[in-house]
């Protein structure tokens, strides 16, 4: 070595024992620290540490500790959660191109709050699930909804009232997971099974117990019924629904993809801007989510 490559060598160890003894370098390297060492690295086998042990006893001692406790945190290692089924209590059933909900094996959903969630024929809800925000809107007798989709309905009532010279009226909106039992069966029962398939939801599978649909009619009826596509009131619902943050669920032209017939009445709240576009892409929400139902 040089003489002179030997005096920088000389000057460049000083430097350092300085850095050292000020504690300056102490501070650079756990900050150094903490940007590179992994969760799974210990603090005791970096380098940093080594030299920082160097540095005044007090200062080390209090930030190797700090070090330490962040750097054995490990991450939780989230498992992939495996989807639970219902399954079909029969074997594959077809109605006139409309499944029997029996046959399906249908994905638990456990709502999250969302509105935005699917329910259909191949994703059900469980028994117990109530919505925890129901509450009763103007113009529905006693009927609830869930609160953000009951605001939208009475600002939607207001506009069409305004608009149309009549309101709307909810004779349907939040439905129990016994109730809508019941109303599968008596449809199986008094009409017929294809009946029920293509108009009726089975237990577990319908939107109503999301508290986020609603079946709808002109003020003053309190009938469900194909007409309300006919009145003023339908026809302004079906074009004006959306800015309000409704869809019409189940049209004519999508009822291979979500599982039903044509419903002029039954309407979901999914928000304006999930509503506005499917509106604006004439899509069901089975297509959105790519989800249609399985043809055999
Ligand atoms: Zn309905």
């Amino acid at each position: 070595m040089s003489k002179k490559y030997g005096r920088y060598f000389t000057r460049l160890v000083t430097l350092l024992c300085l850095l050292i003894a000020t504690g300056t370098f102490t501070i650079y390297a756990n900050s150094l620290h903490d940007r590179i060492a992994p969760v799974s690295v210990k603090a005791d086998v970096m380098p940093s540490d080594q030299l920082a042990a160097k540095a005044t006893e007090e200062s080390t001692e209090a930030t190797t500790t700090e070090a330490t406790t962040e750097s054995i945190t490990e991450a939780p290692v989230t498992p992939t959660p495996e989807p639970e089924y219902v399954e079909p209590i029969m074997k594959e059933a077809w109605y006139n191109g409309y499944s029997d909900p029996r046959s399906v094996r249908a994905e638990i959903v456990i709502p999250d709050g969302s509105v935005t969630v699917l329910v259909n024929k191949y994703y059900t809800l469980t028994e117990d699930y109530v919505p925890d925000d129901l509450v009763n809107p103007k113009h529905a007798g006693e009927q609830k909804l869930r609160k953000e989709a009951a605001e939208a309905y009475e600002k939607m009532y207001d506009a069409c009232k305004e608009e149309v010279g009549q309101g709307i009226y909810l004779i349907s909106g939040y439905r129990s997971f016994s109730l809508q039992k019941t109303l599968f069966t008596r449809s199986m029962n008094k009409r017929s099974l294809a009946f029920a398939c293509k108009r009726n939801a089975y237990q577990g599978r319908s939107e109503h117990q999301l508290g986020l649909a609603m079946d709808i009619s002109p003020e003053g009826s309190t009938v469900i019924s194909d007409d309300f596509g006919k009145t003023k009131v339908g026809q302004w619902v079906d074009n004006n629904c959306h800015k309000y943050g409704f869809i019409r669920r189940f049209q004519g032209q999508w009822s291979k993809e979500t599982g039903y017939d044509n419903e002029a009445w039954h309407y979901r709240y999914v928000g304006v801007e999930l509503a506005t576009y499917l509106t604006e892409h004439d899509m069901s929400l089975e297509a959105y989510y790519d989800k249609c139902q399985v043809m055999p």
